[in-house]
């Protein structure tokens, strides 16, 4: 298995910072490619990653795998959670990651990459043997099915849309909207 060391430079590249978050995260995603037996060298193609936090941990997952949120291999459920599950496309076999909380280092810790060494994976990481229920229109490819809402009319790809009262919309013509509209821009 792959040294998480190795990826620390890339790490502070993309993230900007070396915390916590990035190194457990760069443990949780080597750990998850070795469950599936899968080398971190090269380019995963049969990889799709659920990732349950939107915090630091995320960007060490882009980090080694490269897979970004416009490749749909990666779908985002924001529990607030520091765990990602690795799903083998090509097997369906599955593994969710999680970190134990109770091991934190104290607020002034001067040697982050030090103080996690002393820990093996078996100590902060905790592995569940998982099913994922994908659905169809949420795989990698072309989009399957693509509407126009009945309200906005603007289009809706990979069956994000629903019904309302018969006529299919979007989410936010539903009331699912975390905007509203100011006005005009002219
Ligand atoms: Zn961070
Ligand atoms: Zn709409």
């Amino acid at each position: 298995m792959s040294d998480w060391k190795e990826y620390l430079d890339r790490a502070l590249a993309y993230h900007g910072h070396i915390c916590s978050g990035q190194i457990l995260g760069l443990r949780v995603v080597l750990k998850g490619l070795s469950l599936l037996g899968m080398d971190p060298k090269v380019p995963q193609r049969d990889l799709m990653l659920f990732i349950e936090t939107n915090r630091c941990m995320a960007d060490a997952a882009f980090v080694i795998t490269g897979i970004t949120l416009g490749r749909r291999r990666l779908l985002m459920y924001n529990f607030g959670k520091a765990a990602i599950t690795f799903l083998d496309l090509n097997t369906d076999t599955a593994f969710r990651v999680s970190v134990n909380s109770h091991i934190r280092p104290s607020k002034t810790e001067p040697d982050l990459v030090a103080f996690w060494s002393r820990y093996l994976d078996d100590e902060i990481l905790t592995v569940q043997k998982v099913t994922v229920n994908l659905k169809p229109e949420d795989r990698p490819g072309r989009p399957q099915r693509r509407i126009a809402c009945s309200i906005c009319g603007e289009d809706v790809l990979d069956g994000r849309d629903v019904l309302l009262n018969g006529r299919e919309v979007c989410r936010s013509c539903a009331g699912e909207a975390y905007y509203r509209s100011a006005g005009t821009t002219e």
